[in-house]
């Protein structure tokens, strides 16, 4: 038990050092490929047409996966190369620096074929407006640096990762394009004719409430309780890592975290628990997944830690922390059993109650075990 203990705190050291070292910033952008993206949609299709076009370094092998996309064509330094249309991983080493060009399109019903393990469509496009959170354009495998066009008809308005927004009128409608300056794994668009659009700025950070008219009367406390979460989590954990933060309503009952955003469900945001508990674990996101990523080979610490310093925390300022403890021994004792229990460096994401008691509940208790030893 000492032996064990005493690894522990080895490991626990080592653990806070990686954490709470001063950040370098962000990872390189000229390590990484440029991956640009141009989409246009034809909502009453539910369709999406792109080119998605890869810079390419001589020797270096590319991957990216297809999807439930259609292939029209791939050109690699300007020619067209042949592709068989049933491969899903695609594989390409360049001889000579370069690009490769690929057209391609896709049809995104909500069809509970394409629904994940929480029930939630990963890409629609249907009257409601646009939700894309799975596979929409050729997705490269590892870091990229993304630049997004995407054109909507007049009067969408639309979110995706990035420090900058343009917005320009077209033939055909409005097109925006989003600038997103730091290598990142993949990138997700949302976006409706629905948005009502209410701004703030937090010392130079532009905030925004991206709500549907008829929730717009929730806008100014998400925007409210942003500002302080922001604030608090600047003290806790060091400045906001980037330059946008927007509250995006979503007609899909999400509720996740992208790099300047979160994303959440109509369902979702008008909950009157939410701006005190699940808006503060998503702003923490930026931070804790969003900034510094997790590497889903070697385990998902961010889920855990975020719990511990929002959900935990919020209880635990009201003096019931050894309640909201109380609860994760019980779950974990409920919902983990010798069947599906596993180490939490196994855990990538929820998928039951069992995994969400092992990487959300038991990895908080790993971080409380942490901060008992070494202190705040
Ligand atoms: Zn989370």
């Amino acid at each position: 038990m000492t032996f064990i203990i005493s690894m522990f705190h080895r490991l626990a050291v080592l653990i806070l050092v990686l954490l709470f070292v001063p950040l370098p910033g962000h990872a390189d952008a000229a390590q990484y490929p440029d991956c640009n993206i141009d989409v246009s949609f034809d909502i009453a299709q539910s369709k999406i047409d792109g080119i998605a076009r890869i810079s390419l370094t001589a020797g270096k092998e590319v991957f990216f996966r297809k999807g439930p996309l259609k292939i029209l064509y791939i050109k690699i330094n300007g020619l067209e190369t042949e592709f068989d249309q049933r491969q899903e991983l695609f594989e390409f080493t360049p001889e000579k620096d370069g690009a490769i060009e690929i057209g391609y399109e896709g049809i995104f019903e909500d069809s509970p074929s394409d629904h994940r393990s929480d029930g939630i469509a990963s890409n629609v496009i249907d009257n409601r407006g646009i939700s894309l959170t799975g596979i929409w354009y050729p997705a490269k495998e590892g870091l990229c640096n993304y630049d997004l066009k995407a054109e909507f008809p007049i009067g969408y308005k639309a979110v995706s990762e990035a420090e900058e927004v343009f917005k320009s009128e077209t033939s055909n409608g409005v097109e925006f394009h989003f600038i997103f300056p730091h290598p990142i794994d993949g990138i997700n668009l949302i976006a409706t004719d629905r948005y009502r659009v209410i701004e703030d700025d937090l010392d130079g950070i532009y905030l925004a409430a991206y709500f549907f008219t008829e929730d717009l009367g929730l806008a100014r406390a998400y925007l409210e309780y942003s500002r302080q979460y922001i604030e608090l989590y600047e003290k806790l954990v060091g400045k906001y890592p980037y330059k946008r933060f927007l509250i995006v309503e979503n007609f899909l009952p999400t509720g996740y975290s992208m790099p300047t955003y979160t994303m959440l469900g109509s369902s979702v945001v008008r909950l009157p628990f939410i701006i005190e508990t699940s808006l503060g674990h998503e702003i923490l996101h930026q931070w804790f997944g969003n900034h510094v990523y997790i590497d889903h080979e070697r385990g998902n610490w961010a889920e855990g830690l975020t719990a511990y310093l929002s959900d935990h925390l919020y209880k635990e300022r009201k003096g019931e922390g050894w309640n909201y403890r109380k609860q994760i021994m019980i779950d974990y004792a409920s919902f983990v059993g010798p069947d599906n229990d596993f180490p939490v460096r196994k855990f990538t994401g929820r998928y039951d109650r069992g995994s969400q008691s092992i990487g959300y509940g038991k990895v908080a208790m790993m971080f409380h075990m942490l901060r008992r030893d070494f202190g705040d």
